[in-house]
C-alpha cells in the first residue's frame, strides 16, 4: 500500500508549489488584458487571454482556491461572447476585467479558503496485483490419507501450497500459527460427523480475519449443508472432488488478488495539476503515467498500454478532441476510453466533445470522484474486453485476439532484436473422451488445461484457445531450449492430472509444436509451422513436444 503520510506530504508540496505560481499567472492574465486594449490588439490576443483564464479557473479548485475559480469563471464569462464573435471586448469591458484581477490578487493573499482534501484513505483499492496464485496457502483437512494427499498433488499443479491434516484438532492448531488463504475441509473428520462443521466455527472464534472455507464431503445430506453454510463456509462440494469444479471456486478467492493495478494516463498541461492527479490515483493502488504535452503519447499507448486517459480539454496546442482523433486512428487504440477534464461548463461543448471521447468529467473535481470515476471506468472496459477477447469456456485469449497479440508481441521482439516463440498444444485423442463421456467432462479437461496453462506461464506469456482442443501460447523474449523446456513440463504435469470420469479417473496427454522467429519472421509463416511441429508430434506417437525444423535440415 502506497505510504499515505508521503502522499499527503507531496500533495502538500504540490498545492505550496501552485500557490507560488498564482501570482505570475495573474500578471500574464493582466498584461493581456492591457494588450487587448491597444489599438492593434488581435483575436489571437483575445484566444491567448481567455486560455490564461480558463487554465486558472480550472485548477485554482482543485488547490483549495475556490473563491478564485469563481471569479475567474466570471471573467471567462464576460469574454466568451467576444470569443466566438472574434471582436475585441471594448474598454468598458477591459478595465471591468481589470478590475477583478485586482480582486484576484487578494484573494491569493489571504491563501486557499478550502482545506486540503483528506480522506483518500479510504478509497484505496484492495491490494492490486501483488500476489498470484502461485504460492498462495492451501490448508486440506481431510482423515482420508491417500484422498488427501492426491487433492494436495493436483492442486500443487495449479500453484498451491498445500499442507494436508488429519484431523480437526491438528490442523486447529496450525491455523493459530499461520493463517492459509483459504481452508479445504471435509465434513466427516474423527470428532465426528460434523466435526468439519465444529471446526470452522471454532476458527470464527479465535480468527478476527478468517480464511474462506471450502467444504468438501461425501454427505450430500441436508442437515450437512445446513452446517456447512451456518459455519460460514462458502462452497460445498461433494465428493469425488472434480479439481476443476474446485478450482473455480479457489479463484473466487485467490484471483481477486491477481487482478493488475489499473493502467491510468493523465495529460495536463497544467503540471501541478497533472501531479495532483496522479498522486491521488496512484495513492488509490493504480499505475498512472503524466504528460503535460501529447506530443509523444502515441508510444506511451504502445509501451505503457493504458486502459484509460484522463484528459484535460484544452492543450496548450490542440484541444483534447483531437488529441482523441489522432488516437483513434489507430486500430490498436480504437476502443481505449478517454475521459476529458474540464472547467467547461457549457453544455454544447461538452457534447460535441463526447463524439471523440467517452466522458466528461467537470473540474474542480474531487478526489473521491475522480478515483471513483476512473475505477468504474476501467471496470467497465475491463468487463467488456473479457467478453470480447475471450473465450468463454476457459477465459483464455480467443482465436482473434491471440492472433493479435502474436502480430504486436512479434514486432516487439523483432525491434528488440529478440526472439520469441510461438507454441501450439493440442490434446492427445480428445475426441475419445468426449465420444465416451460426454461434452461435459469434456469441458472440464479443457477447463483443467487452461488453468494449467495459466497458472504455469510467466505473465508476460500469452495463452488462447485456437478453438476446440487447441491452445497457443507466446513465449516472447524466449529461445527454443527455453521454450522446450517450458513446455515440456507442461505436458508433464498435463499428463499427471487426475480426471473426474463418469466411473473412474482418468488421465491425458498432449502433443505440442514449436516454431521460433528466429528462423521465420513471419507472421503467418510463424503460425503455420508451429502448426506443423504439432502435426508431426501427432503423427510421431503424441504425448511429446517437436520443434519445426526448417526443411533444408
Ligand atoms: P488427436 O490426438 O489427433 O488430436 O485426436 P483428437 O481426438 O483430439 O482429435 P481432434 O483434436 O481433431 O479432436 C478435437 C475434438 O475436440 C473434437 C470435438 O469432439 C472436441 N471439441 C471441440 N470443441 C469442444 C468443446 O468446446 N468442448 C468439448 N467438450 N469438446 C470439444
Ligand atoms: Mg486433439
Amino acid at each position: 500500500m502506497p505510504d499515505l503520510e508521503k502522499t499527503s506530504r507531496q500533495l502538500q508540496q504540490l498545492r505550496e508549489e501552485y500557490a507560488a505560481t498564482i501570482a505570475q499567472r495573474i500578471d500574464t492574465i493582466e498584461s493581456g488584458l492591457e494588450s487587448l486594449a491597444s489599438s492593434t490588439s488581435s483575436s489571437q490576443d483575445l484566444n491567448s487571454v481567455f486560455r490564461d483564464i480558463h487554465k486558472l479557473s480550472g485548477s485554482a479548485g482543485t488547490f483549495g482556491y475556490t473563491k478564485l475559480t469563481d471569479l475567474s469563471r466570471y471573467m471567462e464569462a464576460l469574454l466568451k461572447e467576444h470569443l466566438n464573435s472574434g471582436a475585441i471586448p471594448d474598454a468598458r469591458i477591459i478595465s471591468l476585467l481589470l478590475e477583478v484581477a485586482g480582486q484576484l490578487r487578494t484573494l491569493v493573499v489571504s491563501g486557499p479558503d478550502k482545506e486540503m482534501e483528506g480522506g483518500i484513505r479510504d478509497q484505496y483499492v484492495k491490494p492490486l496485483g501483488t500476489t498470484t496464485v502461485t504460492n498462495q496457502l492451501v490448508y486440506v483437512v481431510e482423515d482420508d490419507q491417500a484422498q488427501g494427499e492426491e487433492l494436495s498433488i493436483q492442486l500443487s499443479h495449479f500453484g498451491y501450497k498445500t499442507s494436508l491434516f488429519s484431523d480437526a484438532t491438528q490442523a486447529a492448531d496450525a491455523i493459530k500459527n499461520a493463517r492459509p488463504d483459504v481452508l479445504i475441509l471435509d465434513m466427516i473428520l474423527p470428532e465426528g460427523d460434523l466435526a468439519g462443521a465444529d471446526l470452522a466455527a471454532g476458527i470464527k472464534q479465535i480468527l478476527t480475519d478468517p480464511p474462506p472455507i471450502i467444504f468438501v464431503s461425501s454427505r450430500t445430506d441436508w442437515e450437512s449443508r445446513l452446517a456447512s453454510v451456518r459455519a460460514g463456509g462458502v462452497a460445498y462440494i461433494e465428493k469425488p472432488v472434480d479439481i476443476s469444479v474446485l478450482l473455480d471456486q479457489l479463484e473466487r478467492f485467490t484471483k481477486t488478488e491477481l487482478q493488475e493495478p489499473f493502467r491510468v494516463l493523465v495529460v495536463d498541461d497544467e503540471k501541478e495539476l497533472g501531479q495532483h492527479y496522479t498522486l491521488i490515483l496512484r495513492q488509490a493502488g493504480m499505475d498512472v503515467q503524466c504528460i503535460t504535452s501529447p506530443e509523444g503519447i502515441l508510444e506511451i499507448l504502445e509501451t505503457f498500454s493504458p486502459e484509460l486517459i484522463v484528459m484535460d480539454l484544452y492543450l496548450e496546442e490542440s484541444t483534447g478532441a483531437e488529441v482523441a482523433k489522432v488516437i483513434r486512428q489507430h486500430k490498436n487504440f480504437f476502443s481505449l476510453p478517454i475521459v476529458f477534464l474540464s472547467s467547461e461548463a457549457n453544455l454544447d461543448i461538452q457534447l460535441r466533445t463526447l463524439e471523440q471521447g467517452d466522458d466528461f468529467l467537470q473540474k474542480p473535481i474531487s478526489n473521491a470522484h475522480l478515483i471513483s470515476a476512473v475505477r468504474t471506468r476501467v471496470e467497465r472496459a475491463r468487463a467488456l474486453g473479457r467478453l470480447m477477447y475471450h473465450d468463454s469456456l476457459t477465459g483464455l485469449l480467443n482465436h482473434i485476439t491471440m492472433k493479435l497479440h502474436l502480430e504486436t508481441e512479434l514486432a516487439r521482439c523483432q525491434r528488440h532484436g529478440q526472439e520469441l516463440c510461438y507454441v501450439m498444444l493440442d490434446i492427445d485423442k480428445f475426441k475419445e473422451v468426449n465420444d465416451s463421456m460426454g461434452h461435459q467432462i469434456g469441458d472440464r479437461v479443457l477447463k483443467s488445461l487452461a488453468h494449467l496453462l495459466q497458472e504455469r506461464l510467466r505473465k508476460t506469456d500469452q495463452v488462447g484457445r485456437y478453438g476446440g482442443d487447441e491452445f497457443g501460447v507466446i513465449l516472447p523474449h524466449t529461445d527454443v531450449e527455453t521454450a522446450v523446456e517450458l513446455i515440456d513440463e507442461m505436458r508433464v504435469r498435463f499428463s499427471q492430472l487426475q480426471h473426474l470420469g463418469k466411473d473412474r479417473d482418468f488421465s491425458l496427454t498432449l502433443s505440442a509444436g514449436i516454431a521460433a522467429s528466429r528462423s521465420c519472421g513471419e507472421l503467418e509463416r510463424l503460425i503455420s509451422e508451429a502448426d506443423e511441429a504439432l502435426y508431426q508430434a501427432k503423427s510421431s506417437g503424441r504425448n511429446q513436444v517437436c520443434v519445426h525444423k526448417p526443411k533444408s535440415e
